[in-house]
């Protein structure tokens, strides 16, 4: 599996989601901790941090009270995860009535709130789809992702009652693999069936249902004349959230069998490395300048 859709697949779950808000938000990093905070049924909570272990986004260490019982925390790669989190909760706060929930971004040094900007690392501009080329690294990939909404050995994750667990709107864009990859690529510039079919070899029967979530979603959208997909005002901005997912799979999978899909900045032609800038003073921000101010907990 190319390392794209190793990535959509390993972290579009609204519960893998909800794990890692809670390690950077509430330091949680305890089994019980979780399962009280999530409500996940403990197999499918279990699932998701075997897989998060596995990758490398947690290690296990003993707890200093039960040593036969383990901590997780995050590794350098699993901290790395906090860009896209925070690309996540800026879209959702900004484009879902759900989003409202989400932690807002605050800088400490200059006090200002609200979503930062992404921009290139290389040339310190902003990032969006229109400024970047996204290319398909090696076309053969596709043909061996397979068209279940989830893989078989997974265990599916339902929404339950948890105000964290509500990821609905943008789970329709990145918690499928295809989904991703549809979303991805019409962010890339894909606007006929024709187009979609080719560049993922996808079946058309997955295809035409997955665009057609999309359109449901307010994410992308069907225009006459030509039949042609384009995304929304919304589905547009969720670039970010897609920048920061495609970096983090370079970072993840550097041994899977190609890239899938990498973005490219036009005007520095580097590979995009995203960045977060604060729109108030204009300086980079990093986990450590930042807090996130939650309205239900406080
Ligand atoms: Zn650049
Ligand atoms: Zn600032």
């Amino acid at each position: 599996m190319n390392a794209t859709s190793a990535t959509f697949e390993l972290l579009g779950d609204r519960l893998t989601l909800a794990v890692l808000r809670d390690a950077f938000l509430e330091r949680t990093c305890r089994f019980n901790q979780w399962l009280e905070r999530t409500g996940a049924p403990p197999a499918i909570l279990a699932d998701r941090l075997n897989a998060l272990v596995l990758r490398g986004v947690f290690h296990r260490v003993p707890q200093p009270d039960t040593p036969e019982r383990y901590e997780y925390q995050l590794t350098e790669l699993g901290l790395s995860t906090w860009l896209i989190l925070v690309c996540l909760w800026g879209w959702q706060r900004e484009w879902t009535a759900e989003g409202a929930g989400e932690p807002e971004l605050v800088h400490e040094q200059c006090g200002h709130r609200g979503p930062a900007v992404v921009v290139c690392w290389e040339c310190d501009n902003h990032i969006t789809a229109r400024n970047t080329v996204v290319e398909i690294e090696s076309d053969a990939v596709w043909s061996s992702t397979s068209g279940a909404r989830r893989r078989s050995s997974r265990l599916p994750s339902q929404p339950t009652q948890s105000g964290d667990m509500q990821f609905n709107t943008v789970m329709e864009a990145i918690g499928d693999r295809w989904s991703a990859l549809v979303t991805g690529y019409a962010l890339a510039g894909a606007r006929r069936f024709g187009d979609f079919r080719a560049a993922l070899n996808v079946s058309p029967t997955t295809l035409t249902d997955r665009l057609s979530r999309l359109c449901a979603a307010d994410i992308l959208r069907k225009c006459e004349p030509g039949q042609q997909y384009r995304p929304t005002a919304r589905g547009m901005d969720l670039f970010g959230v897609y920048a920061s997912f495609i970096w983090w799979s370079g970072q993840a999978f550097p041994d899977a069998t190609g890239r899938g899909l990498i973005i490219r900045h036009r005007l520095c032609d580097a590979l995009v490395e995203p960045v977060l800038k604060c729109r108030g003073c204009n300086s980079r921000l990093d986990r450590t300048s930042v807090r996130f101010d939650h309205l239900r907990t406080q």
